[in-house]
């Protein structure tokens, strides 16, 4: 078991308290590493380098704009020299298949490229005002930037809001999910590696109620980027709003695929069952709901429990299609959703309870799960389960099929499956939520996409330009020269 160490101004320490974390690996319920729990105290020593390496000379004025695009760049690249043991080690802390381990890893390598050509393309604007006075505005870094990340794709999550950060000028203090620090914690090591000046990018490892509390609750952090529970959001947002200071929220979903008969079926099947098995269902845009046209509902459900009875459910390093729930308090949240809906009458057409793995004995595996005859108002078909269980709904009319839509609380990811334009347009209008996707989920992770949510799911847009906005202030500047 390996006993590591955060990093704070350029240095690797223990927690001020010397207490630690131990990191479980989901497949198999084996420790693998021991990380510090960082506390109020560490915060305060991560957010206090940040601000100093932020006010700094060097990062103000000697590091160039395009300086930075070439450290994120420079990143992407030992992202993808290091992308075997990035990939096994996010495997083996989320438990996730190998292969989509891989993918995310590919992502992030991919936020840092993207950003990188971003660094110094920060531009500002000159405003007409009136004769003798040139007007512009310049885009600022806001200072301190916090990340708060969740447990299920963390080096995706890190380097994408990380990236946008240190392009834009920021210095930043991330802290990880308790669950899985790891790829964080060797993402640190890569950008040691680098020129960047030291404080730029701390990580303090730590508990929510503890670390993650703390680092929201500071007084000299300039925005948060949260990612993670709408409960959690809340309070984010509440320890926030104490020092007015702004947040970025991307919450959960409870995504629904629209499925029209006239569509691909075909293709519309392989992406109903992908969107929703993707690392056990435990992604926030999991197309969790499918919504079909009552004309096709019993042939098109046929065949995507047919798909999901054929899924591999194993451990994650043997690269199954479906690989353990996060942990066992995870498994059981999961559980009791399918109770509570069979009291309710729910059918269930396939899954519905753990399964056995062979290899994978101290983890908590689940099987592919299909219900039918979810009421739209029930519990399980408003609430993420956070798991491989998808609800199945099904309506007769263009109208009833936008009313379940946008019957939940969410709004983060629609998809609409059909091959009449102007009726995906028409719904594509009416949904509300953050991404709309025509006969495709997910196009292959949306470096480019702006992401976020309506209602519940959150504010603010996370990838694409428009995240650039979370991480610069912008300010005015008016100059009278004759007049
Ligand atoms: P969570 O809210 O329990 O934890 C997220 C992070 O917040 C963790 O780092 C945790 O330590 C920290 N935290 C917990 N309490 C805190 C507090 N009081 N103050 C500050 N930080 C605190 O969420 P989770 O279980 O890790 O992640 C799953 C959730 O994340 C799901 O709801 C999922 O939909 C959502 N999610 C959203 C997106 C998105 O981009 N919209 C992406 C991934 C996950």
């Amino acid at each position: 078991m390996k006993n590591l160490k955060m990093y704070i101004n350029g240095e690797w320490v223990e927690s001020a308290s010397g207490e630690s974390i131990t990191v479980i690996n989901p497949s198999t319920g084996d420790q693998v590493a021991l990380v510090p729990m960082g506390k109020a105290e560490d915060i305060d020593a991560a957010v206090r380098s940040a601000r100093k390496a932020f006010e700094s000379e060097e990062w103000q004025q000697t590091f160039r704009p395009h300086e930075r695009g070439y450290i994120l760049l420079e990143i992407a690249a030992k992202i993808r020299e290091n992308k075997d043991d990035l990939a096994k080690l996010e495997t083996i802390d989320v438990g996730k298949p190998l292969s989509q381990a891989y993918a995310d890893v590919e992502a992030a390598a991919r936020y840092f490229e993207y950003y990188a050509g971003m660094a110094d393309k920060i531009l500002g604007e000159t405003i007409p005002v009136e004769y003798g006075i040139i007007d512009y505005t310049v885009r600022e870094p806001v200072g301190v930037t916090a990340h708060i990340i969740p447990w299920n794709y963390p080096i995706q999550i890190i380097s994408r809001s990380v990236a946008a950060a240190i392009a834009t000028g920021n210095a930043c203090v991330v802290k990880p999910a308790e669950d899985t620090p790891l790829t964080a914690l060797k993402l640190a090591e890569l950008f040691a590696e680098t020129k960047l000046p030291k404080g730029i990018l701390n990580i303090v490892t730590g508990y929510g109620y503890d670390a993650g509390t703390a680092l929201c609750s500071h007084r000299d952090i300039n925005h948060i980027t949260f990612t993670g529970s709408v409960p959690t959001g809340m309070a984010v947002m509440k320890a926030a709003a104490e020092n007015i200071v702004p947040v970025t929220l991307e919450l959960g979903g409870k995504s629904p695929n629209i499925v029209f008969s006239d569509c691909d079926q075909d293709a519309a099947l392989e992406w109903v069952v992908k969107s929703i098995i993707q690392n056990a269902g435990q992604t926030c845009s999991a197309g969790s709901r499918l919504l079909v046209e009552a004309e096709i509902k019993e042939e098109f459900v046929a065949k995507v429990v047919n798909r999901m009875k054929e899924l591999k459910v194993g451990p994650g390093i043997s690269d199954p299609d479906i690989g353990p729930i996060l942990s066992k308090k995870q498994f059981e949240r999961i559980e009791s959703f399918i109770f509570a809906a069979e009291a309710e009458g729910i059918k269930v057409l396939t899954g519905g309870r753990g399964v056995d793995v062979e290899g994978g004995e101290g983890g908590s595996y689940f099987a592919p799960t299909v219900l039918d005859h979810v009421d739209p108002a029930c519990k399980l078909a408003q609430e993420e389960i956070f798991g491989p269980v998808l609800s199945v709904f099904s309506f007769e009319t263009e109208a009833e099929a936008l009313q379940l839509a946008n019957n939940t609380e969410f709004g983060l990811v629609t998809g609409i499956w059909t091959n009449d334009v102007k009726r995906a347009h028409r719904i594509a209008n009416k949904v509300r939520s953050g991404q709309v996707f025509i006969n495709n989920y997910g196009a292959g992770g949306g470096i480019q996409m702006p992401f976020g949510g309506y209602k519940k799911s959150g504010f603010g847009r996370e990838k694409g330009l428009e995240a650039l906005r979370n991480y610069t202030q912008l300010k005015n500047v008016a100059l009278r020269y004759d007049g």
